[in-house]
């Protein structure tokens, strides 16, 4: 709740919109208490006084009835008949729709060709229909607005209904014995209760300027009764000698139906579960970057293909920071394969997306660090440029296949637009390549199935067609995160050889990420080890493998089970990793590490060289000398 209130006031015109409502509810509401004249006391000798005379702050009108405590009455009315009228058409429209969407068929078609005929009427000659036949007046107004937007109601919430009715939590519901009215209760209502709250804000306003409007034709509130409508018609025909009598009730429906809707709009988006993760904003095309110092050029690295130094990546949500990315530098050279390895959270997939600026901002920041792709620092070329690297140079596999293919394109169009996207041929040549594309990576009967949707391949054939989007371009590295997590054993198997044949014909570098250490001795030339946003280890595959030097490096290469080894039972680590807002000093594995001391507890733990082509971040790195010279 509060943090609804918070969303609303960020957003400024929702804001304005409230407090200007608030205030204006708050005068309707002590205006019996006002020292104001009696509304509908005329005093002829008194007429058409303009604003601001002796007793009248706002004038008086063609009867000689002070404007300023007709407006206050006036306002009350046009309220109450408002929000009365769009309570009972919510109620009643949205009753409707959720029966018609629950039990569908012909429930659904005799309730909504109902709707339906009372929509094929303009609104507003429906209402004035209604009000003939039950005769002019206030209430009557009110059930004709109430009846005429019915239809809206219904019809929103049926389609809500409608894509919820059929979802397995009803389903297990209905198992678990509950009854109809309980199921409409307890499982529909809560999910819809959000959609009928946004209609009826979106409502309200144009209910009250609906009721102005019957009013305002002689339809709605009576003589001598006041409403902002009546006032309008009232003050219509002195509009030359006495415009204050008009345009005063003018701009109270003006000011009430805006604060109305931009509070609506501001309740709308607020309550909107898509618009509530992205706090009202949509992520920018390249990740933030807030770098205070580039690390210089890497001379050592000069002839890598790609040269990650110092990055730092962070999430700034609220006044938290999460420290998802702290540090992590690796290199990839031509045709190699890296691997980086690490427990869900430690960061991976956030290291990945940073390469290419993909990670979205806000609250995504990159806040230090240099991406270096053959020499060009990434982080410094222009949107567009990054736009032609990815997907050509660069291309990446995401793990949930799924999500990444549109699911209302054929996968070959899916395909085709990758390709043209990058070069120019014709469409013909380009779905030629696609079909070719989807044969390299085994689908069988590529030609066919170019022409089916998402939902009609298996998951291990979507996160080929991933691949073998990845595949379009020929790109130079290739960003596989965790491919192969979601598939069964003999599809990770194809899609490993698959990757290991593009590395030989193509001379393609990959940076495979996985948490699967029995995937890595399979693939990688060299791997990095990640925990809490740094590399703790990174060497050769074997290397590191036979002779791990980290401890978490070790348990992490025990929890892998060995096939048969019975006895060798699969060790998990005990404890969670450190929160990425929350990271402690010194090592973040210390509280999880059997040979922790006091001093792994303190200052930063350098990652550093034992070998030639090995780091560790330890100070008592495994079968090494200590920094103290003793032997472990
Ligand atoms: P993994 O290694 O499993 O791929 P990620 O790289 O996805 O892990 O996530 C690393 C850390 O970043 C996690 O602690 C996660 O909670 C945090 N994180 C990721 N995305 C966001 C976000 N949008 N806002 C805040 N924290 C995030
Ligand atoms: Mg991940």
């Amino acid at each position: 709740m509060t943090n609804f209130i918070r969303l609303i006031a960020r957003n400024r015109l929702a804001a304005f919109g409230g407090i200007m409502l608030v205030l204006l509810v708050l005068l309707c509401l002590i205006t019996p208490w006002l020292p104001l004249d009696d509304p509908n006391i005329t005093s002829p000798e008194n007429r058409l006084k303009p604003p601001l005379s002796a007793g009248h702050l706002l004038g008086t009108d063609a009867l000689g009835r002070d404007i300023l405590s007709r407006l206050l009455w006036g306002t009350r009315v046009s309220l109450a008949v408002g929000i009365a009228a769009s309570l009972v058409a919510a109620f009643f429209g949205s009753l409707i729709g959720i029966v018609a969407g629950y039990f569908g068929g012909r429930t659904d078609n005799t309730m909504m060709r109902g709707i339906d005929m009372l929509m094929a009427f303009p609104y507003i000659l429906l209402a004035l229909a209604i009000v003939a036949v039950l005769g002019p007046g206030l209430m009557n107004a009110l059930y004709a607005i109430a009846i005429v937007n019915i239809p809206f109601f219904a019809r929103n919430i049926r389609g809500v209904t409608v894509g919820i009715a059929h979802r397995e939590f009803i389903d297990a519901a209905r198992l678990s014995g509950k009854g109809h009215i309980r199921i409409l209760a307890s499982e529909i209502l809560p999910n819809v209760l959000p959609v009928i709250v946004i209609t009826m804000s979106t409502t309200v306003g144009w209910m009250i300027l609906e009721t102005a409007g019957l009013s305002f034709l002689g339809l709605g509130a009576q003589p001598p009764q006041a409403d902002l409508g009546s006032m309008l018609g009232e003050g219509r025909r002195m509009m030359l000698n006495a415009p204050h009598v008009a345009v005063l009730p003018g701009l109270v429906i003006f000011l009430l139906v805006m604060s109305i809707n931009l509070l609506g709009d501001g309740i709308r988006d607020a309550l909107d579960p898509r618009l509530k993760s992205g706090a009202l904003s949509r992520p920018a095309p390249f990740t933030h970057i807030r770098r205070r110092q580039v690390p210089p050029e890497n001379g050592s690295a000069a002839n890598a293909l790609l040269d990650v130094q110092d990055l730092h990546t962070h999430f700034e949500v609220g006044r938290r920071t999460h420290r998802a990315v702290n540090g992590v530098s690796f290199t990839i050279r031509h045709n190699e394969c890296l691997g980086l390895v690490g427990e869900s959270g430690s960061g991976k997939s956030v290291t990945a997306l940073s390469l290419l600026g993909l990670v979205a901002s806000p609250p995504g920041v990159i806040t230090e660090g240099r991406i270096a792709l053959e020499g060009r620092d990434l982080l410094d070329l222009p949107h567009r440029s990054i736009r032609r690297i990815r997907g050509r140079n660069v291309a990446y596999v995401f793990q949930d296949p799924l999500s990444t293919l549109h699911p209302l394109f054929r996968v070959g169009h899916q395909l085709i637009e990758a390709i043209q996207q990058h070069q120019a041929i014709p469409r013909q040549e380009a779905r030629e390549l696609a079909v070719s594309l989807l044969d390299q990576v085994r689908i069988p009967n590529a030609e066919r199935r170019a022409d089916q949707y998402p939902h009609e391949l298996s998951g291990g054939m979507r996160q080929r067609v991933g691949i073998a989007m990845a595949l379009a371009n020929n790109p130079q590295l290739i960003v596989a995160d965790e491919p192969t997590t979601a598939l069964d054993v003999t599809v990770q198997a194809q899609i490993l050889a698959l990757i290991q044949n593009l590395r030989e014909t193509k001379g393609t570098s990959v940076l495979f990420i996985t948490h699967d250490f029995g995937v890595v001795s399979q693939v990688c030339d060299r791997v990095a080890v990640m925990y809490a946003g740094r590399i703790v280890e990174i060497g050769p595959t074997a290397d590191i493998l036979d002779d791990p030097r980290h401890p978490y490096t070790q348990r992490l290469i025990d929890c892998v089970p060995r096939l048969g080894e019975p006895n060798n039972e699969p060790a998990a680590i005990p404890g969670l990793p450190p929160a990425a807002d929350a990271l402690p000093e010194g090592c973040a594995f210390a509280d999880r590490c059997d040979l922790a001391e006091d001093a792994c507890l303190r200052g930063d733990i350098a990652l550093r060289a034992t070998d030639s082509d090995r780091q560790v971040r330890c100070i008592k790195p495994l079968g090494l000398p200590t920094r103290q010279g003793v032997m472990q």
